[in-house]
């Protein structure tokens, strides 16, 4: 597949995924049983495995969707973040972060410490992609479909510059 100037090949099929998808759901049903979680659905990139995740969640719990924005802050950190869209009350609530790709961790890590300001009962990090060679903050993502090598990937969801989001499978970008 190409995708404007790269070639993408099939690295993760749609059954492998949708397989680790249900078997995902089926931790956090049994582990928020009896509870009422808050799905923070993490956009753009998340919108199909939040989708397909949730569907299969079979828990009464409410569905929210966020954005991270980032803009250049005065503090001398450079980078500041907020999460966009935050609507929902999170306090004394679960919180199950719905995201598509943990790399460096650095975004999690930043959602993290600002959800915390808003006082939920608990949180956890559900990804459907982990790249572990890339991680470079202590961060527990408990909840975690697949694990993939360090390469660049597009596909259900994900993106290259804002292409390549409808498809069922996942790519991985073929190096020349
Ligand atoms: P982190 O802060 O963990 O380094 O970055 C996470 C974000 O980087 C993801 O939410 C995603 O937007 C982007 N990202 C990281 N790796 C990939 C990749 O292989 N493909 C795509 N499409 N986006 C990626
Ligand atoms: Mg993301």
């Amino acid at each position: 597949m190409k995708v404007k100037d790269k070639e993408f090949a099939v690295s993760i099929p749609e059954r492998e995924i949708l397989s680790q998808v249900a078997r995902v759901a089926a931790e956090i049903n049994r582990d928020y049983a009896g509870q009422e979680p808050v799905f923070l659905v993490v956009l753009n990139g998340s919108f199909i495995f939040a989708a397909d995740l949730l569907r299969e969640v079979t828990l009464p719990c409410e569905i929210a969707f966020v954005k991270m924005a980032s803009y250049q802050g005065t503090s001398s950190t450079g980078t500041v973040r907020e999460i966009m869209g935050l609507n929902v009350d999170v306090t004394n609530r679960p919180v199950i972060i719905v995201e598509d790709i943990v790399d460096t961790g650095f975004t999690m890590a930043h959602m993290l410490e600002l959800l915390k300001q808003h006082h939920p009962q608990s949180v956890n990090i559900c990804s459907l992609l982990v790249k572990p060679g890339k991680l470079q903050v202590d961060l527990d993502i408990r909840y975690r479909c697949l694990e993939i090598p360090n390469d660049f990937i597009v596909g259900y969801g994900l993106d290259y510059d804002q292409q390549g989001r409808n498809t069922r499978d996942i790519y991985t970008v073929v190096e020349k």
